[in-house]
């Protein structure tokens, strides 16, 4: 365990970069590499102006359980940088990035470390890095995933950890007799996660009535459009109080807090980390929430996660277990890389569908074989603990 928490090496690294006013700017550039016992490091990079040291190691430990719950050969990483990309023009991204990979590079592989995106981090970003590792290395590699479909990305990686989420949810679901059809579900964020989260919701018959940005939420008791929502947030790259203006049937609220007042079945925390606090779940449960899933990053805070555990009938899906689609059709993308071909959306499609309803009966069966049935804290922690720590013990001390 002393080992295991003790990342293997840490980058910290200065990011110069020019602003269009011909500024000047410096950044802070982070990459923990915590573990390769399994595979090579893997994980993503997130840019906002939150990134400390603190945040990267904490979703660095988060993402080595989660990729060996995946069941595929990914070690655990996380980087970033405090670079803010909102109000930025494509050039100041584009000069960022480039800046960034000018360091990281040496650092990083396809067979090393292979970094993808996470908040603040999409295909535009990930193309501007991957370029930049191009024009360096000289070499045309998997090195970066979450690629672009026309230079080796995988279909189905954007949409696969919202869509994963909802495999998992779903067949939690379906163990006790029950789907999503008809539920009323809440969708923290609207980034990427929570659109895809929204959309494969709605395809199991689910309606998502609220979602948010950092600004507000929108309610919408006809159910979210994710077409729409698509526009205003990939697209235009606007905040989500357009919804509003835009469709008749909703209301746009100033704060984030005041979506968890809103009584649901399902919550999906999507945003970011420590989004619900114990007041919110607790107003949650009081509602009848029974199932939460959580598609970002350690949302719950742990004093909502033992109210939520505590509650009578609640089923709580951590982050390490419900979010790891994204990461494991990362894997994927590695995978046809490697191969140098291409799989179809509907071959990726139901490859992460069967990892997910795997993880979720691993975590189920490590919960019970270790005496907390139906703590998937607690299973998702062992499960994939177990792993790593007999692939650590098998290579000695190193
Ligand atoms: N950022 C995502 C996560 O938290 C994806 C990482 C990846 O695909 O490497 O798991």
């Amino acid at each position: 365990m002393e080992r295991f928490t003790e990342p293997e090496r840490t980058v910290l690294f200065r990011v110069p970069w020019v602003d269009d006013k011909g500024n000047v700017r410096v950044n802070k550039g982070y990459r923990v590499q915590f573990n390769s016992a399994i595979g090579p490091y893997k994980g993503g990079l997130r840019f906002h102006p939150s990134v400390n040291l603190s945040v990267i190691k904490f979703l660095g430990l988060e993402q080595i359980l989660k990729n060996s719950l995946t069941g595929l050969p990914i070690g655990g990483g996380k980087g970033g940088s405090d670079f803010d990309p909102k109000g930025k023009s494509d050039r100041e991204i584009m000069a960022f990035c480039q800046s960034f990979m000018t360091e990281l590079y040496r650092h990083i592989g396809a067979d090393t470390d292979v970094p993808a995106g996470d908040i603040g981090v999409g295909a535009r970003e990930i193309g501007y890095l991957f370029g930049q590792y191009k024009r360096l290395r000289n070499e045309h590699v998997g090195v970066l995933t979450g690629r672009g479909l026309s230079y080796g990305g995988s279909l189905i990686r954007k949409e696969a950890t919202g869509y994963g989420l909802i495999y998992m949810v779903e067949e939690a679901m379906k163990q006790r007799g029950d789907s999503l059809k008809n539920k009323t579900v809440i969708v923290s964020g609207s980034g990427n996660v929570a659109i895809y989260t929204c959309e494969k919701a709605q395809e199991f018959g689910a309606k998502v009535v609220a979602m948010y940005d950092s600004n507000g939420y929108v309610y919408d008791p006809n159910g979210i459009q994710t077409d729409v929502i698509k526009q205003i947030k990939e697209v235009e790259r606007a905040r989500i109080k357009e919804y509003a203006n835009r469709v008749e049937s909703a209301q746009y609220f100033e704060g984030c807090k005041g979506i968890w007042s809103i009584p649901c079945d399902v919550a999906l925390p999507c945003a970011t980390q420590n989004e619900i606090d114990g007041e919110s779940a607790a107003l949650l449960v009081k509602n009848g929430v029974k199932y939460v899933g959580e598609g970002a990053n350690m949302p719950s805070t742990l004093e909502a996660i033992e109210i939520f555990q505590k509650a009578d009938g609640v089923v709580f899906l951590p982050a390490k277990a419900a979010n790891a689609g994204g990461v494991a059709t990362s894997a994927l993308e590695m995978a046809q890389s490697s191969g140098r071909l291409y799989w179809s959306a509907e071959e990726v499609d139901a490859k992460l569908k069967t990892i997910m309803v795997n993880i979720y009966h691993n975590i189920d069966n490590a919960a019970k074989k270790y005496g907390f049935d139906g703590n998937y804290v607690m299973g998702a922690n062992i499960a994939g603990f177990e792993k790593v720590a007999e692939a650590m013990m098998a290579h000695g001390i190193v």
